[in-house]
């Protein structure tokens, strides 16, 4: 018995690839399965896919346990975590603009597929250029107003973990993983006082998620993850990375693809038992 969750963000309307993801963490668990709101991008998330979210899970049946978790509504909770970080000198305020991060990489390289969620900007890995900064000198830009992301910076928190990290693939066994490939990932955006990595390891220890499912796009990430895990002394789930549903040109569908999205197909005559036959788990 374990405890499952379905994370998505409410930037657009859930289409046939959510509807598998969903199913996939309802069926595997068999325990308890929990809904989660990934929303802390206020910009890009909109309340009318977040009422779509909810609706749509109804009509193809899918019911989670307890109340419905809204990242939006946490902030405070994800702030604890980063003074707590900020205190141990483990992340460190960052300037620097999207074009002068790409600049400054000659040759963008990194785990193929950890191109995700400000992990590595376009392919490059964040080169460092503001880890050595004088922190009273940060500290008056910052104090200027001066627009400012924060990093984890990975070296330091290595050396604090100080041994090797790995974790524990679903019907895989023990997977080794290399964070350091990933350089200084962002822990909280310039726009928002939060990222993806923070919220999503912070909110899965918090609720005793104990196996985490998602896409397979995303298991370089596990990685992070697992620095922050160990960090915050956070219990590691277990992973288990699903297919991603690809549309009919094979490539993997995108929220923008109005044609599979669930709200369409159903508007097209489509039943729910019929989408949970496509998808099949
Ligand atoms: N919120 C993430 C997304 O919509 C997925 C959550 C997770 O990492 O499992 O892509």
């Amino acid at each position: 018995m374990s405890t499952t969750r379905f994370a998505p963000s409410p930037t657009g309307y859930l289409h046939l690839g959510h509807a598998y993801a969903a199913l996939f963490a309802a069926r595997q668990g068999g325990g308890r399965f929990l809904l989660r709101l990934e929303d802390i991008d206020t910009v890009r998330c909109r309340e009318e896919f977040a009422e779509a979210i909810l609706e749509d899970l109804g009509w193809l049946g899918l019911r989670w346990d307890g109340e419905v978790r809204r990242q939006s509504t946490h902030f405070g909770e994800y702030r604890a975590v980063l003074d707590e970080l900020r205190e141990r000198r483990l992340i460190y305020p960052c300037f620097c603009t999207r074009a002068e991060i790409t600049a400054s990489v000659a040759a963008p390289h990194g785990p193929e597929d950890a191109i995700y969620q400000g992990a590595i900007y376009q392919g490059a890995i964040y080169p460092g250029t503001c880890r050595g900064l004088d922190p009273g000198l940060a500290a008056a830009r910052i104090a200027a107003g001066e627009a400012h992301a924060w990093r984890l910076d990975m070296g330091r928190a290595l050396a604090a973990i100080g041994r090797e990290l790995s974790y524990e693939e679903w019907n895989v066994g023990r997977v080794r993983c290399d964070p350091a490939g990933f350089g200084d990932v962002v822990l909280a955006r310039k726009d928002v006082p939060a990222s993806y990595h923070l919220c999503v390891t912070h909110d899965d220890a918090l609720q005793g998620v104990d196996l985490v499912t998602r896409g397979e796009d995303l298991r370089a990430a596990t990685a992070v993850h697992r620095v922050l895990q160990e960090l915050m002394g956070w219990k590691a789930p277990r992973y288990g990375f699903h297919r991603l549903i690809l549309g009919a040109d094979g490539r993997r569908l995108a929220k923008r693809d109005a044609s599979q999205n669930l709200r369409q197909l159903r508007a097209a005559g489509m039943t729910a038992a019929e989408v949970l036959r496509l998808v099949q788990v």
